[in-house]
């Protein structure tokens, strides 16, 4: 159903999964924020594109790990947009290594973007998403938290961190009528999954069910259902949206 007048900031839409919900989110009538960090001629692009959609949409950088910035962005949303419905924490990096090879820069960069990230979104954005008649806090985590990958001990462990923080904020914002849900998309068709060799490519196709990567379209359309009205009476779940991989 087509939402009118609700906003959506999606975190690191500049392109890939991100930019696939600011695409699926426009459509069901939200303004969206692009939110990025490096990417700005991009994120403009993909903001031009949802205006085709009859909605506002714009740009907004801030590092997701710079609280500062992070603060400086909710408020100017709230004084474009007046409210903020739904939040959607996608921004997300890898540096792969195994453990033996792994240093301590490399496990507190991908821990303060994944996790100091959406701890540092959903802060900010907090007391809109719970003053909205139908708040929406929705994380994008990986199936790689669910069941671990090789030479991602650091990525997979803030991807598992997701599952946690999610279920207790849908605790703590169940009396206010918003809710809280985290996405697992299994290996999707993005400039993350391009930085994979080949050969690895190769070997996780053939442990997917469906015999192919997702597309970001199939994550998004998931996002957007929960996004929606309709999605009311989920809250604290995980959904698994991978092709049917296995534990
Ligand atoms: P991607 O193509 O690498 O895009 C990442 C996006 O995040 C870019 O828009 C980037 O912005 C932004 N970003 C990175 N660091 C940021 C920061 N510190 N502050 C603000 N924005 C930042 O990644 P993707 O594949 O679309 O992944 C999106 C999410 O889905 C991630 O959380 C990822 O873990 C998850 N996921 C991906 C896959 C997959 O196979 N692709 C599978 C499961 C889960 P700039 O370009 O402006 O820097």
């Amino acid at each position: 159903m087509r939402d009118p007048r609700r906003t959506a900031v999606v975190t690191g839409a500049s392109r890939g999964i991100g930019a696939g919900i600011a695409r699926e989110l426009a459509a069901a009538g939200f303004n969206v924020v692009v939110n990025y960090r490096t990417a700005t001629d991009r994120a403009r692009d993909v903001a031009s594109e949802l205006r085709e959609e009859g909605v506002d949409a714009r740009p907004l950088q801030a590092d997701v790990t710079d609280r500062e910035a992070v603060a400086q962005m909710a408020d100017s949303v709230v004084e474009d947009f007046e409210t903020v419905d739904v939040l959607v924490n996608n921004a997300g990096i890898t540096i792969d290594k195994t453990f033996r090879e792994m240093e301590r820069q490399d496990w507190d960069r991908v821990v303060d973007v994944n996790l100091g990230g959406m701890f540092n979104c959903t802060k900010a954005f907090y007391d809109e998403i719970t003053a909205a008649e139908h708040g929406r806090l929705i994380n994008i985590s990986s199936v790689v938290g669910e069941q671990g990958n090789y030479g991602q001990a650091n990525y997979a462990t803030t991807k598992s961190g997701m599952f946690g923080f999610t279920r207790t904020i849908a605790l703590e914002l169940a009396g206010t009528g918003s809710t809280a849900n985290c996405v697992t998309p299994g290996f999707t068709r993005t400039p993350m999954l391009e930085k994979v060799p080949e050969r690895v490519q190769q070997k996780i196709l053939e442990r997917i069910p469906l015999e192919r990567f997702a597309e970001v379209e199939d994550v998004a359309c998931v996002v957007g259902f929960l996004a929606s009205e309709e999605a009311g009476y989920m809250t604290g779940q995980v959904i698994g949206v991978n092709g049917g991989m296995a534990w």
